[in-house]
């Protein structure tokens, strides 16, 4: 695996140790960045110059241990370093951009690409703390016992997307937590206990637990309960005073879906790619639905 780095990254990581903000840097040090910085400038050629800039910051990344800092980490995942050709970090302006994605070209190679705020060298264990659950997040896409494969819905906002995020990151904390002991449970348990909170306590429990202990978590369990959480791929036809699909409440008074707007049952399949008309879902759900349809998909009968 090959370790390569955007130049606007290392030129940004440099200059903030040059401004004193992180471990290491002398002040002497300092003192000779500028000086050797300055003398670039009287290079006349433009091409020859940028050349130098970016062979200074490179030496300064590494003289300051930087590149040792992000590599004491990737050391951390050996997983990686078989199977990803190149990992590439690139600078991020802010926080939403931060992560870390997996690219596969067409000859099959695959090269992972961890987006950061340079600012994240100012403090070496949180630095580290979030390479970790970022680079944790790549080895299980490259892991052939999770099974990765990027079917998720791509377009709009997506709860499907979201729980399945939510599902996996609480794989990841667990196991950090197990390894580094640095998972945040009692944060994810109320995120989860949010958005899974038409499930009776406790089913949440041992779910949320299942998820947190699980050592080698697999793609398509995540994505089954990501996919369809109330199981209405299961639920029986509409009989009366059976549960709802939808909000689990037992109803007997189902809809007529003859009469239903056909911009309700795309809410309701946004929320539920599995659902189908034929498991029905209570009247009070579907006027939900029906009013949510003119609005953007957030509201969630039962939620
Ligand atoms: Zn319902």
């Amino acid at each position: 695996m090959e370790l390569l780095y955007d130049e606007d990254f290392v030129e940004t990581a440099v200059s903030l140790c040059a401004a004193g903000h992180c471990n290491g840097a002398t002040s002497l040090q300092i003192h000779r960045f500028h000086f050797e910085r300055e003398r670039i400038y009287s290079i006349l050629d433009p091409d020859g110059r940028s050349a130098e800039f970016s062979r200074l910051h490179m030496r300064w990344f590494r003289d300051w241990g930087l590149e040792k800092r992000l590599a004491g980490t990737i050391g951390e995942f050996p997983q990686l370093e078989t199977s990803l050709s190149v990992l590439a970090f690139r600078k991020s302006r802010t926080r939403l951009e931060e992560g870390a994605e997996l690219y596969v070209n067409s000859a099959s190679r695959r090269n992972g690409v961890v987006a950061l705020r340079a600012e994240r060298f100012g403090d070496d264990d949180r630095l580290a703390e979030w390479l970790r659950r970022e680079l944790m997040h790549l080895a299980d896409m490259v892991a052939p016992e999770f099974g990765y494969s990027p079917d998720l819905p791509r377009e709009g906002p997506s709860p499907v997307r979201e729980r399945y995020r939510l599902l996996w990151n609480i794989s990841i904390e667990g196991r950090l937590e197990r390894r580094f002991g640095s998972g945040q449970k009692s944060f994810f348990q109320d995120q989860f206990d949010r958005v899974f909170a038409f499930w009776p306590e406790a089913r949440r429990r041992e779910v949320f637990e299942s998820l947190w202990n699980d050592e080698s978590p697999r793609h398509e369990r995540l994505m089954q309960m990501a996919l369809d959480p109330r199981e209405t791929a299961h639920a029986e036809q509409p009989i009366p005073g059976a549960p709802c699909p939808l909000c689990g409440f037992s109803t007997f008074d189902w809809a007529h879906f003859p009469k239903v707007h056909p911009r309700a049952v795309k809410a309701i399949l946004a929320q539920f790619p599995q659902w189908t008309l034929r498991q029905g879902a209570c009247r009070r759900c579907v006027d939900v639905y029906e009013a949510a349809a003119s609005l953007p998909l957030t509201v969630l009968p039962g939620a």
